[in-house]
């Protein structure tokens, strides 16, 4: 194991790394911008390091203040987190150059996925099933209408190297091809650099499915069953939960073997997602993410297991300390992003935390970093904490988490945890039963 790693992350999931070290033995290292000097995971780590000003660009996603803190400190390894540089082949590769280790897959797993024609190609290759589309790229408009005339529409245009929900158009009929077409093709270029695009079928009411993956690089590897993320705004994931309310067992066995046989032929090693569309009891591929997830700790709460502890062992070259039979899922748990925004309209709310309380008791588990007096600085991501409930079964989890968000404390800024109260009070979140577009639909009926 190694003696010393760095975390090159801020926020909560900085803090949740330093916790995994801290019970492993394992000192830890934190970075952080000058934004951040008074941040948690700054006094929770064993050392703290300034890599630069506010600016992500020339701190957290700096590789020669990174590898340098890694020189200074004389740390073995790199802990990603997700978000910064936790999909960047470029960075796995630097740092092997500087014979350090990263906590993550290889830089080519990376590649591979990062680019979502050749995932999409790979994991067809590997079994996994997908959309129905366009066989990779789509270089002009005539491809597209004889691609659109041919699986029917509506149609989304995606571009390869889309993320974060952009580079996607949905076309409803031929008509709006022409438009959708050019204006993913503008938008991948614009975001990405690269305009390349592919075509899939656009499915209508499909429920978002994941599954967690996890490889020893050696061949090895298992699925911890599903998360369910439909709760989606703007694409972007707000409520999640284990396991999923309409998965089956014999469902969750088969695609999670076609899942974990799909990673053990690549050797893949550490953590991975491979994000599903469910609709009609068929599961449709769309990405994999080769990283921890921000969502993983519902999937910690039902099986019982510390992800980060396996990904730090496997990257070390030691085996995982489960394997598939170890596996049964206790219960049900949910998820809550927090985030420091003003309802209607989501607009950060930076500012300074006058009072805190976190909840507690059985089942409930705050992962964040917040404290009363510290300052939310402007410049990054407003999520401030997840709460994450577990109970027997899902009418527990959800009772637990009307009760714990009842408890939760945070003034001074606004919140999105008035959103949750309004959920929780919604017939169709205590059933399970929802869609994609479902959250969407709402807000527009009863926060608009
Ligand atoms: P990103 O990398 O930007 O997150 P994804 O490919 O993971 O993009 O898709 C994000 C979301 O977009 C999905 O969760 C779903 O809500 C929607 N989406 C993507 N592909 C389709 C599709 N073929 N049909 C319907 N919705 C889709």
């Amino acid at each position: 194991m190694f003696d010393k790693i760095l975390i090159a992350n801020r926020g909560e999931i900085a803090l949740r790394v330093v916790r995994a070290c801290r019970e492993m033995g394992v000192k830890s290292v934190a970075v952080h911008s000058t934004a951040d000097s008074d941040a948690m995971h700054v006094r929770m780590a064993d050392e703290a390091i300034c890599i630069g000003p506010p600016s992500s660009a020339q701190s957290y996603l700096s590789f020669p203040a990174i590898i340098s803190a890694c020189e200074i400190t004389g740390a073995q390894a790199v802990h990603p987190g997700y978000g910064f540089l936790s999909e960047n082949a470029a960075f796995v590769q630097a740092l092997e150059d500087h014979d350090i280790a990263f906590i993550g897959p290889t830089a080519e797993h990376i590649r591979t996925m990062g680019d979502k024609i050749t995932a999409k190609d790979t994991m067809k290759a590997l079994g996994v099933p997908c959309v129905p589309g366009s066989d990779g790229g789509v270089p002009t408009l005539d491809d597209a209408k004889r691609v659109g005339a041919e699986i029917g529409y509506p149609v989304i245009i995606k571009a390869t190297a889309g993320g974060g929900g952009r580079g996607m158009k949905v076309a409803q009929t031929a008509a709006d091809m022409e438009q959708a077409f050019h204006s993913a093709r503008a938008e991948g270029k614009a975001a990405f650099g690269n305009d390349e695009v592919y075509i899939e079928k656009y499915l209508t009411t499909p429920r978002h499915i994941e599954i967690q993956v996890f490889g020893d690089g050696k061949g090895n590897a298992v699925h911890l069953g599903e998360r369910d993320c439909s709760l989606q705004r703007r694409h972007q994931k707000v409520f999640e939960e284990a396991p999923g309310p309409c998965i089956t067992p014999e469902l969750r066995a088969r695609i999670g073997k076609v899942c974990a046989d799909a990673v053990a032929k690549i050797n893949y090693i550490g953590a991975g997602t491979i994000e599903f569309l469910f609709e009609n009891d068929e599961f449709y591929f769309i990405e994999m993410n080769t990283r921890l997830q921000v969502e993983h700790p519902v999937t910690e709460g039902i099986f019982g297991v510390d992800l980060v502890r396996e990904q730090l062992r496997v990257a070390a070259g030691m085996p995982m300390s489960f394997g598939q039979d170890d596996l049964t899922i206790n219960g049900h748990a949910i998820e809550v992003r927090i985030n420091a925004e003003k309802l209607p309209n989501f607009a950060p709310c930076p500012g300074q935390i006058t009072q805190y309380h976190a909840p507690g008791g059985l089942g409930v588990r705050m992962d964040s970093a917040l404290y009363a007096g510290y300052r939310i600085p402007p410049y990054y991501d407003s999520l401030i904490g997840k709460l994450i409930v577990h109970g027997r079964d899902r009418p527990e989890a959800l009772a637990r988490l009307g009760r714990a968000l009842g408890e939760l404390i945070v003034d001074g800024v606004d919140t999105t945890v008035p959103l949750f109260h309004a959920l929780l009070a919604e017939e169709a979140v205590q059933i399970g039963d929802y869609n994609i577009h479902w959250l969407e639909h709402w807000l527009e009926e009863n926060l608009a």
